[in-house]
């Protein structure tokens, strides 16, 4: 079975969906360079998987919106965030990780995304550069501005410091960027958060958030409700803190310190400058 993936540079949820797509078959791997024009993008995608038996891309925003595009522009079911394919039936995650579905997926070619976090890591493999054609009235994204968190952006920091309703206030946060600023990581939140305007979504966690996978994820007055986990649930470790031991949190925490945040965590903080001297 040939399949084609659809890469970007330097990214791990593209080499996981190598992993995945290497389990279809023999992988050609290719990309797009300059604006991001998801039509025209699709286009130079559907036009290189002549004769493909599958189209594979990752389950991030733009992967699933390329696949979408491309799904459509070949009249062709698409199936999102896949984790796992057994003749024709698909497994993928349904409502940002709260089940999973089994699925037929006709068609041909087969055109699906890796669900992100769910596969490891393939080796990168040799990529194919294509040209994106002129698409009428195709929209592109002139300009992308990356929100960054203490110079670390939330997406790629190894420590992630999240806080919560817990945290009570926008200056309440002032505990929670100092943490992060010792541990080198970004600050994160919970939808109460960006609701109540105590920080800006771009620093949301969650299903309609950033979705992110640090080495340490510390989740400050969170109680873990499904959508929040869905965003963190790629961490190495959770360290939950919280006044409540039966919070949903502790059944995704591997760490936990029940108390009050507001004195845990400056603790925590102190505790590192002694550690440094
Ligand atoms: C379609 C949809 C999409 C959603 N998408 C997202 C999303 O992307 N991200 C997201 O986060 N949510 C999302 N939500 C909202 C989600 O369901 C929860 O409402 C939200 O995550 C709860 O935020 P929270 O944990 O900060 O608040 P709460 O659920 O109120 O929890 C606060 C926690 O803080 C603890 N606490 C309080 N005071 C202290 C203290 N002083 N010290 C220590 N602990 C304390 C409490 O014990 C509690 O566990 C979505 C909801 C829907 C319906």
């Amino acid at each position: 079975m040939s399949v084609l993936v659809f890469v970007e540079p330097d990214d791990e949820l593209s080499l996981q969906a190598l992993t995945l797509a290497r389990g279809l078959g023999d992988v050609r791997a290719v990309s797009l360079e300059g604006a991001y024009a998801p039509a025209a993008w699709a286009a130079a995608i559907a036009a290189a998987a002549d004769g493909a038996d599958a189209i594979v891309a990752a389950g991030s925003d733009r992967g699933n919106e390329l696949l979408a595009h491309v799904a459509a522009r070949l009249e062709q079911p698409f199936a999102a965030n896949v984790t796992r394919i057994d003749g024709d039936v698909v497994t993928r995650v349904r409502w940002g990780g709260s089940l999973l579905e089994e699925a037929r997926l006709h068609g041909s070619p087969r055109i699906l995304t890796a669900a992100p976090h769910t596969q490891p890591a393939g080796e990168p493999a040799p990529v194919e550069l294509l040209v994106a054609p002129e698409v009428e009235h195709a929209p592109a994204v002139v300009e992308r501005v990356e929100e960054q968190a203490g110079g670390v952006s939330l997406r790629d920091a190894k420590v992630v410091v999240s806080g919560g309703r817990g945290v009570g206030s926008t200056e309440g946060f002032a505990i929670i960027e100092e943490l992060a600023g010792l541990l080198g990581g970004a600050v994160g939140c919970s939808r109460v958060v960006t609701s109540a305007g105590w920080r800006p979504h771009t620093d949301q966690v969650g299903q309609t958030g950033t979705k992110i996978s640090p080495d340490l994820y510390i989740a400050c007055g969170i109680s873990g409700a499904t959508q929040h986990i869905a965003g963190c649930k790629g961490a190495k470790k959770i360290l939950a803190i919280n006044d409540d031991p039966e919070a949903p949190i502790m059944a995704s925490a591997d760490y936990a310190v029940i108390g009050d945040l507001h004195v845990i965590v400056p603790a925590i903080s102190a505790e590192l400058r002694k550690a440094r001297g």
